[in-house]
C-alpha cells in the first residue's frame, strides 16, 4: 500500500498538471470535442482546378457549368476531409460574386449552405462567429499585383492595394482577420501555387494545396479536377484534426486602413483622401474597418 499509493498520487498529480500547463489552444481544442466541431469553409472560384480566365467564373462565360460543377467537387472534397476529421457541422459560404455560383443540390447535404449577398462587411465570412473552431479556403487567389498569379486581384479589379496596420493583405488576409475577431484560425488553403505561398507567409505554415501554378500569361499548369479533390479530401482532414496548432490571425487595434485604388469611390465618412487613388480609415472595430473598404474598393 504504501509503496502503490505514492505512486498513484503522483501520476493524478501529472496528468493534472498536463492539462493545466497545456497550450490554450490545446484547452481549446479539448474544449470543442466536448461540444462538437464546427468547420467553416469559404469557396471562391479564381483558384479552382482549371481556372484560367475571367470567362470560366463568370455566369455569361461558355464554360461556367463546367467549373460550377468543379467548385462544387472541391467544396465537396473539404466537407468530406472536414467530416473525417470528426467534424460535426460544417457550413458553406459561397464566396464569389453575387455569392450564387454553388447550386445548393450539388453540395454534400451534411453541410450548410449560406449563399447570396449579405449586407454586413464580413461578405466572403458571413457567417462566421466564436462557435467555429477551423476556417478553410477553397478555390482563393493570391491579392492584386501578385506575379505569376492566376487572376490575382484584391475583391474588385479598382483595388491596387489593400493594406492594415501596414500589412497588405490579399482577401485571404483580411478574412482570416475577420475569423482572429472569433478566435478562429484559417488551418487550409487551396488556390494557385502563388495563392498558397502567400497566405503562408502571411499566416504561418499550414496545410495547403496548389491545384495549378501560371507558367506565364494566362498560362496555367494544373491538375486534374479528380486529383485536386482527393489532394484537398485528404489536406482537410490533415489540417482539421491538426487545428490545435494553428493560431488565429490577428492584429491589435485599432486598425489603420490604406486602400490604394484606380478609380477614386465616395469616401466613407470619417475617411481621409491624403492623395488621389489613396484612402485612409482609421478604427478600433475592424468590422467598421471591412466597411469602409466595401464602399471605397
Ligand atoms: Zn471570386
Amino acid at each position: 500500500m504504501l509503496r502503490i499509493l505514492p505512486g498513484v498520487r503522483i501520476v493524478a498529480v501529472a496528468a493534472v498538471a498536463a492539462v493545466w500547463c497545456a497550450a490554450p489552444s490545446a484547452l481549446t481544442a479539448q474544449l470543442a470535442q466536448a461540444r462538437g466541431i464546427k468547420v467553416f469553409v469559404s469557396v471562391d472560384m479564381e483558384g479552382l482546378a482549371g481556372v484560367v480566365t475571367g470567362s470560366d467564373v463568370s455566369a455569361a462565360g461558355r464554360d461556367y457549368a463546367h467549373f460550377r460543377a468543379i467548385m462544387a467537387g472541391e467544396t465537396n472534397a473539404a466537407i468530406e476531409g472536414a467530416f473525417r476529421a470528426g467534424a460535426t457541422e460544417v457550413i458553406v459560404r459561397d464566396s464569389h460574386g453575387l455569392k450564387q455560383n454553388l447550386l445548393p443540390g450539388d453540395v454534400d447535404p451534411r453541410a450548410k449552405l449560406l449563399r447570396g449577398q449579405g449586407s454586413g462587411p464580413k461578405n466572403m465570412m458571413e457567417g462566421i462567429d466564436a462557435s467555429f473552431d477551423a476556417v478553410v479556403f477553397i478555390g482563393y487567389h493570391a491579392k492584386a499585383g501578385t506575379p505569376n498569379a492566376i487572376l490575382e486581384h484584391t475583391s474588385t479589379g479598382n483595388v491596387i492595394d489593400l493594406s492594415i496596420n501596414g500589412v497588405s493583405l490579399p482577401e485571404g488576409g483580411y478574412n482570416a482577420l475577420v475569423a482572429g475577431l472569433f478566435n478562429v484560425p484559417v488551418v487550409f488553403a487551396a488556390g494557385d501555387r502563388a495563392l498558397v505561398e502567400q497566405l503562408r507567409a502571411l499566416l504561418g505554415p499550414m496545410e495547403g494545396v496548389a491545384v495549378k501554378e501560371e507558367i506565364g500569361g494566362d498560362a496555367s499548369l494544373g491538375l486534374s479536377p479528380n486529383a485536386a479533390q482527393a489532394a484537398i479530401r485528404d489536406g482537410v482532414e490533415r489540417a482539421v484534426r491538426n487545428r490545435a496548432a494553428r493560431t488565429p490571425y490577428r492584429m491589435q487595434g485599432p486598425y489603420t486602413m490604406t486602400l490604394k485604388v484606380r478609380t477614386d469611390r465616395t469616401l466613407y465618412p470619417g475617411a481621409e483622401r491624403p492623395r488621389a487613388g489613396e484612402a485612409v480609415f482609421r478604427h478600433a472595430d475592424l468590422l467598421q474597418v471591412l466597411n469602409a473598404f466595401n464602399q471605397m474598393k
